[in-house]
C-alpha cells in the first residue's frame, strides 16, 4: 500500500521543478512534504513534528496559524480582492500599509514604492538608483557597489547585484555596472588581524573600489545589515560606521537590504537601527506580512523622495501586484501585531538576549569553532580545529549531516556550507528556545559520533 506521502512525492517528482535545488538528486529521495503548522512548530504528511528554526524562509515573524491575518486576507479578499495602484488609483490598504511603514521606518525614511517580493525590490532599487543620478542629469552615475557572498534575490538584477558565484554561473549573470567588493566575513577570511581591524580594512575597500571607478561613476553602495543567507556574517562593530562615512564623504547613496533585518529580527525594527546606519533606500520583504501573502517594497529616505517625486517625472517601472490589496491588508495586520504584542522590545530585552546567551553554550562542543548572532538570529562554524579555525573536509558534508540529524530531533536549522543558522519566529518563548539548543545539542553530538565514523569520509 502507498501512503498519500508516497502519492504526492511521486507526482512531485513527475511535475514539480523545485527552486535551488538539484531535481535529480531530490528525486532519488523524495520531497518532505509540510503540510500542517501552529505557533513555531511544522508537521510533515508523516506527522513528524519539527521545530521551525527558520521561521519558513526567515519570514514567519508572528508564527503560525494567526487566526487575525487569515481574517484580515478573507475581509480585504470579499470586499476588494484585487486592483492597482497604476493610472492614478489604488486601494485602501496600500495607503495605510505605506504610513504605518513610515511610523516604524527611521524618521528619514518616509516614503514606499510596494513590489511581490525581495526579488522585485532589488531589482526596483537598480531602476530608481540609477534613475535618481540620471535626472540630475548624471546618468553615467550609475554603478553599484556590493560584496561577494551578499544574497540580494533571484531575479536577473537581485541575483547580480547578489555576490553568490554559483549564481552567477548560469544565465550570463552578472549584468553589466555592478561591482562586488570583498566581505567582512572574519571567521574565514580575518587571517591574524582582530575582528575591528578586519572590519575597518574590508569597509576601505569601498574607498579604494570608488577612487579605482571614479566618484562620478559610483551610484551607490549596497549591503545586508548582516548577511543572511550567506551564513549569518555579523560585520565587527568598525564596519558599518567607515562604510557610512564613506557613502557620506562621496556623496553615493546607500542601500541597506533589510529583506532579513527588517521587522524585529536584530532588536530593533530594522537592521540599519541595531548597526547605526542612516540608509538612502531600504529594500523589505520577508517579515513584512510574515510571508502569510507574497509582499514586498523598497522604503527610501526623504532626501531621494524630494527628487523622485519632484523632478524625475514619470517612473516607467511597475508590478501588476504593486500594493496588492489581500496583500496589503495582512502585511498591515502583521506590523499592527508585531506592535500590540510588544515582539521588538521581546526580542531586545527578553529572549534575544536569552537566546544568545543560550547559543553561546554551544561552543563547548567540539565540532563548534565560533558561535556568533544578535537579536533572534544566530549561526555556528562547525569546524575540524577550535583553536585554528581549520575547516572539515570535504567542504559543507559536515552542514549536509548536522542538518539532517537536525531534522530527524525534530528541528529545522538550515546549513550554508559548514555554517548552522537559525532564525526562528519572533514569537519563540524561553522554553521553545530551551527545546531549540537542547535539539541542536543533540545533532551535534550525533553528527560528531558520525564523523567519528567516517561520515565524511566516502
Ligand atoms: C530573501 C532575500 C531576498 C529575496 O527575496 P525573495 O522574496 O526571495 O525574492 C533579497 N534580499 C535578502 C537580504 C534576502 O534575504
Amino acid at each position: 500500500m502507498t501512503t498519500t506521502t508516497e502519492k504526492l512525492q511521486e507526482l512531485d517528482r513527475q511535475h514539480h521543478f523545485h527552486p535551488f535545488t538539484d531535481q535529480g538528486d531530490l528525486n532519488k529521495k523524495g520531497t518532505r512534504i509540510i503540510s500542517k503548522a501552529d505557533g513555531v512548530y511544522l508537521w510533515d504528511t508523516d506527522g513528524h513534528k519539527m521545530l521551525d528554526g527558520m521561521a519558513g524562509l526567515w519570514c514567519v515573524a508572528v508564527g503560525y496559524g494567526r487566526d487575525e491575518l487569515v481574517e484580515a486576507a478573507r475581509q480585504q479578499m470579499s470586499e476588494l480582492p484585487y486592483y492597482n495602484s497604476f493610472f492614478q488609483c489604488t486601494t485602501p490598504p496600500a495607503i495605510k500599509l505605506a504610513e504605518k511603514l513610515a511610523e516604524v521606518a527611521p524618521d528619514h525614511v518616509n516614503n514606499v514604492f510596494f513590489t511581490g517580493s525581495g526579488s522585485e525590490s532589488n531589482d526596483t532599487v537598480l531602476r530608481l538608483v540609477r534613475h535618481y543620478w540620471a535626472v540630475q542629469g548624471q546618468p553615467e552615475k550609475s554603478v553599484i557597489i556590493s560584496r561577494k557572498n551578499a544574497y540580494h534575490g533571484s531575479t536577473v538584477a537581485g541575483a547580480s547585484l547578489g555576490g553568490m558565484g554559483y549564481m552567477h554561473k548560469q544565465g550570463g549573470l552578472p549584468i553589466p555596472g555592478i561591482e562586488h567588493i570583498d566581505q567582512p566575513y572574519w571567521f574565514e577570511e580575518g587571517g591574524d588581524l582582530t575582528p575591528e581591524e578586519f572590519g575597518l580594512q574590508r569597509a576601505q575597500l569601498l574607498e579604494e573600489k570608488i577612487l579605482e571607478l571614479g566618484v562620478e561613476k559610483v551610484a551607490a553602495f549596497i549591503g545586508e545589515p548582516l548577511q543572511g543567507a550567506g551564513g549569518v556574517i555579523i560585520p565587527p562593530s568598525t564596519y558599518w560606521p567607515e562604510i557610512q562615512r564613506i557613502c557620506d564623504k562621496y556623496g553615493i547613496l546607500l542601500i541597506a537590504d533589510e529583506v532579513i533585518c527588517g521587522f524585529g529580527r536584530t532588536g530593533n525594527w530594522f537592521g540599519s537601527d541595531t548597526f547605526g546606519i542612516k540608509p538612502d533606500f531600504m529594500p523589505i520583504a520577508k517579515g513584512l506580512s510574515s510571508g502569510y501573502l507574497p509582499i514586498g517594497g523598497v522604503m527610501f529616505s526623504d532626501r531621494v523622495a524630494e527628487v523622485l517625486k519632484n523632478e524625475a517625472g514619470e517612473i516607467n517601472h511597475g508590478y501588476t501586484y504593486s500594493g496588492h490589496p489581500a496583500a496589503a491588508a495582512v502585511a498591515l495586520k502583521n506590523l499592527e501585531i508585531i506592535q500590540d504584542e510588544k515582539l521588538v522590545e521581546r526580542v531586545a530585552e527578553d529572549t534575544g538576549p536569552y537566546l544568545q546567551d543560550r547559543w553561546q553554550e554551544l561552543l563547548d562542543h567540539p565540532l563548534v569553532g565560533e558561535t556568533r548572532g544578535v537579536g533572534l538570529v544566530c549561526a555556528l562554524e562547525l569546524v575540524k580545529d577550535k583553536t585554528t579555525r581549520e575547516r572539515l573536509a570535504p567542504d559543507g558534508k559536515a552542514g549536509g549531516l548536522c542538518r539532517d540529524f537536525c531534522t530527524s530531533n525534530g528541528l529545522v536549522m538550515r546549513a550554508t556550507g559548514d555554517i548552522m543558522l537559525i532564525s526562528p519566529p519572533l514569537t519563540i518563548t524561553r522554553d521553545e528556545i530551551d527545546e531549540l539548543i537542547e535539539k541542536a545539542k543533540k545533532s551535534l553530538d550525533d553528527t560528531l559520533k558520525a564523523i567519528e565514523a567516517g561520515a565524511l569520509e566516502d
